[in-house]
């Protein structure tokens, strides 16, 4: 439970919190580590000392998980549990906190916490605000960092490129802030007779029964409310259950367009000059219902996008997207940001080590995506080829860095993190596994993971499983290969190594002239890339390169 208090004058969040935090571990705990992000804006940060370049994306994204030099960070003004006041050490961006009495198995504890941070103007590329006229709000609120069956706890420092490990919970939140703020946050608003207007209500009603976008607050509307100071402040109350963040964001200039799809109510905020913002929400619609459809039913009763400074960032129910003038780039940070509704926030990978496992896997999904929405045209049915031209770029021989590197430990995150993976599950679909087979285990590993924690063995474990990878080898040790996935770093062994041009795998694909071919016997299938579909391209690599060295 969070109460806080937007200060627009100082652009202070002032907040007070109960976390009601049960150990569901066989462990006695003597202390819990909670996360304390805003310090990544304090003066003598990790991040600060580090100095990061910037991240840059192909398209000319550019992110700096840095504050710019803002100085900032999180005060805790109190730690509480049965009345006392705790035992606290902060490194950075974590806090060990000495628990009154051993917390046991199944045991509850009660913390009673206050504190106060300045908002950054540029919060390391996922959060900040624009003036005193946009707030777009995450990393927020003191957190219990996750403790696991693997390592413990899990107190590595946000430094950036890093993202984050969250243990899931049910949140009610309080946000106090000026009159003529329209908030939009995870969670569903409380106190709707509060909040929004008569006409706001019964246009949202309209928007709850329709698949086109519904005007909840007009351009027009939006511009008298930017001209217009209202006095006083109110308060908005949202629910939240099963989600492993909240965030939110507001202002007085938003444009609101809302529509659904299934009982999930699909929302566009933007400011009244974005471009072309007035289709994002149909891009919405559409990217919900193809994940729901393909991998798995969007399990909340929203999804918002916000239009703002931020380059592009998740959270459950809510997304930050920037304006951006090309509609198939404005498509593909709309629907790369709602991805990360199935990864990470349904199914919760380990981000700060396994970015692959959300970055990547939602890479992978945004292609299907994008060829979905603009199918028919150049860029739907070719942009998946990007995969092959990043290939040729940056999986230098003797430089590329293994898949599963740490986000902070990458030289080039924006390969590492998201265009490979995304390259190898592409082949793993086409080449190894056929389309059905991959879509049934990638299901499968969605539904068995959702509001969980897998590690990387847990996919690979459900993937081999549901596919049935190994069923019918003869000759297991023949798989023990060399032959990497375009030097991934995944261990390959479901690719044999023959002889030149020729390798093996139970796979579905047929056999080829060009590419691998099925002559050495002691597997049914082999695999082919390119896969036929897709050889008529000339920028693709012949079979050599991927499998048969
Ligand atoms: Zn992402």
């Amino acid at each position: 439970m969070i109460r806080a208090t937007l200060d627009t004058a100082g652009s202070v969040i002032r907040g007070s919190e109960r976390i009601h935090y049960e150990n569901h571990s066989p462990d006695t705990l003597a202390f819990v580590w909670v996360q304390i992000e805003q310090n990544i804006f304090a003066r003598n940060s990790v991040t600060y000392a580090l100095n990061q370049p910037p991240l840059h994306f192909a398209g000319g994204a550019v992110f700096d998980f840095t504050g710019k030099g803002f100085l900032g960070g999180i005060t805790i003004e109190r730690f509480r549990a049965i009345g006392r006041e705790l035992a606290r050490t902060e490194y950075g961006t974590m806090m060990r906190v000495e628990l009154p009495r051993p917390l046991a198995p199944h045991r509850t504890i009660d913390f009673e916490v206050a504190w106060h941070f300045p908002v950054p103007p540029y919060g390391g590329g996922r959060m900040g605000r624009i003036g005193t006229r946009l707030y777009e709000i995450g990393q927020w609120y003191p957190r219990m960092v996750v403790y696991d069956d693997v390592h413990g706890w899990n107190p590595l420092p946000y430094i950036g490129a890093g993202e984050f490990y969250l243990e899931y919970g049910d949140f009610d939140v309080t946000l106090t802030l000026p009159a003529g703020f329209v908030v939009a946050a995870t969670g569903t608003v409380q106190n709707p007779l509060a909040v929004w207007s008569a006409t706001e209500r019964a246009r949202l009603a309209r928007a709850r029964a329709s698949a086109q976008r519904v005007e909840v607050i007009t351009k027009p509307e939006a511009t008298a409310h930017g001209a217009q100071r209202t006095p006083g402040t109110k308060t908005w109350h949202f629910r939240a259950s099963n989600v492993r963040d909240f965030a939110w964001a507001a202002s007085p200039d938003f444009r609101w367009d809302a529509s659904s799809w299934h009982d999930i109510l699909i929302q566009t905020l933007y400011r009244p000059e974005a471009t072309p913002w007035e289709e994002a929400n149909k891009m919405a619609w559409f990217t919900i219902k193809h994940f729901s459809e393909t991998w798995g039913r969007y399990p909340w009763p929203h999804a918002t996008t916000v239009e703002g400074l931020i380059e592009g960032m998740e959270y459950p129910m809510l997304t930050f997207v920037p304006s951006i003038e090309k509609r198939e780039d404005q498509y593909w940070v709309l629907t790369h940001e709602f991805g990360h509704e199935w990864f990470p926030m349904l199914v919760g990978s380990d981000e700060r080590r396994y970015p692959w496992m959300d970055e990547g896997f939602n890479t992978f999904i945004d292609y299907g995506s994008a060829e979905g929405y603009f199918t028919g045209t150049v860029y739907g049915d070719t942009v998946r080829r990007e995969l092959l031209t990043d290939d040729r770029v940056s999986a230098v021989p003797g430089a590329e860095q293994p898949l599963i590197t740490k986000p902070v430990e990458s030289r080039d995150l924006a390969w590492t993190a998201y265009q490979k993976p995304a390259l190898m599950l592409t082949i793993l679909r086409d080449a190894v596994l056929g389309r059905d087979t991959f879509e049934r285990a990638l299901r499968e590993y969605v539904r068995r993971w959702s509001l969980r924690h897998p590690q990387p063995a847990d996919f690979f474990r459900t993937i081999e499983n549901v596919s049935a990878f190994w069923a019918g080898t003869r000759s297991s040790a023949r798989y023990a290969s060399t032959c990497a996935v375009g030097r991934s770093g995944i261990p390959s062994r479901r690719i044999s190594s023959a002889r030149s041009r020729t390798c093996r795998a139970r796979t579905s694909t047929g056999s080829g002239a060009a590419g691998c071919t099925p002559r050495l016997g002691s597997t049914r299938r082999s695999i082919r890339w390119p896969p036929p579909a897709t050889r008529r391209s000339s920028s693709f690599r012949t079979g050599g390169r991927w499998c048969c060295r």
